[in-house]
This record gives C-alpha cells, structure tokens and sequence, in this order.
C-alpha cells in the first residue's frame, strides 16, 4: 500500500501517519522528520537544508524527490508518505519515480482544515530532541511537562514555530502545496478526511479510507 498523507503544516497528518503507519504495518516516511534528523546529526544533508527548515522555506524540489527516492522508494514497499509531496513538481517527479519501477500510490488522503486552526495549532509545538516525535502545549501536551512519553528525552520548541514563520508556512503551503489537492483530486486519488475534530475521531475516519482502499486492491 503507497499512500499520500496531504494537509496545511498543523492538519495533524504527521500524528495520524505514524498511528495509521503502526495499525497497518507500513513505513511511516516523514521528509519534515528526516530533513530534522539530518540537521541534528550534522550529515551533509542537514548542513544544506538547515537554513530552509529554520525559516520554514521548502527544500528545492529535487533534492527532496532524491532525497525520497534513495530513502524510502528504493527501499520500502508500503509506505505512507508525509509531507511529500509538497509542490506540483514533486509530484510529478514522485509519479515519474514510482512509474519507473512499475508501481503507482493506492491513494491519497487529505487532511481538511481551516486557516485560525492551522495558525493556533501551529503556534506551541514541540518535538523530542531523541526521537523526533512532535507534541502541542495545548492540544496534544505530553504526560510530563517537557518530556517524551514514547523515549523520555527533552521536549524542544520547534524553530520554525514562531508566529511569523508559521505565516510563512502556511503562505507557502496556500500557494504550493494546496494545487496538489486538485491535481489528486483529477487524478482519481483524493479522499478527503474533516481534521478539525478531535485525533481520536480523524484516526477512526482516517482508518475508515485506508480500510476501503485495502478492499479496492
Ligand atoms: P514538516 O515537519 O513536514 O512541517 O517539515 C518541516 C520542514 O522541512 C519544512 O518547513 C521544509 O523546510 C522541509 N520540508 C519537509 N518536507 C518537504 C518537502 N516535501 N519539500 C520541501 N521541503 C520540505
């Protein structure tokens, strides 16, 4: 099963890939996760994206696509794919990629929500220094201020949660990532989940559409 995970930054696609990635045994594939790791652990790789992430400015496009193409394509089967693509160049090439080995997405599923959603969401997250996962102040606090439940380690402020990075990332995201939803949408692919409700109620929606995806295979 190749799937999409689509949504404005705040949608809460990350949260329901890695829960619908464990419920249905596929490899949760983050490129906002792995451009992070690469920057924390001082590769090449995260020496070129640094300055993208801290200002909260997409990656260029085929570096992200080789990026995606060499860590996860190559190497997983079945994968839900979060945060790519994120412009209609990537997708393109996300389709050129996968139609060169044969294959092709299962689906993709939209996270619908509004703009003052997005922006109070994204204002207060935080994500483990250790093993990256992303928490919210408010909305999604963890049981101990400040650390993780799934490792323990220290909860840190994400660099690009400031209010004026947050408008940038949403501005990008109206202006490059929203046209994906049409091109899906044409394409046959889109199913769309309401994300303003509570998680618990998007992950019973979200598994809903995986659900029927499966049967239509
Ligand atoms: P995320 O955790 O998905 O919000 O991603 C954090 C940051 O990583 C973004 O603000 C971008 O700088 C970068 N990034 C993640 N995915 C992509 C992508 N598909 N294309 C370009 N940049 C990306």
């Amino acid at each position: 099963m190749k799937l999409v995970f689509l949504g404005a930054p705040g949608a809460g696609k990350g949260t329901q890939a890695a829960e619908m990635a464990k419920r249905f045994d596929l490899e949760h594939a983050s490129t906002g996760d792995i451009f992070r790791r690469a920057v924390a652990g001082g590769a090449e790789l995260g020496a070129t994206v640094k300055s993208y992430l801290d200002g909260g400015r997409l990656v260029p496009d085929e570096l992200t696509a080789r990026v995606v193409d060499r860590m996860v394509l190559e190497k997983e089967p079945d994968f839900i794919l979060d945060g790519f693509p994120r412009t209609l160049p990537q997708a393109r090439l996300l389709e050129e990629m996968l139609n060169g080995r044969g294959e092709e997405l299962d689906g993709v599923i939209y996270f619908e929500l509004g703009r003052d959603d997005a922006l109070e969401r994204l204002t207060g997250r935080v994500v483990c220094r250790g093993c990256g996962r992303n928490y919210h102040v408010t909305f999604m606090p963890p049981a101990e201020e400040g650390v993780c439940d799934r490792c323990g380690d220290e909860l840190l402020v994400r660099s690009d949660s400031s209010r004026e990075v947050v408008e940038r990332r949403l501005r990008e995201y109206e202006q490059k990532t929203e046209p994906l939803v049409g091109y899906y949408e044409r394409a046959g692919l889109l199913k769309t989940v309401d994300a303003a409700r509570s998680p618990s109620e998007v992950s019973r929606a979200t598994e809903e559409v995986i659900k029927s995806l499966i049967n239509d295979e």
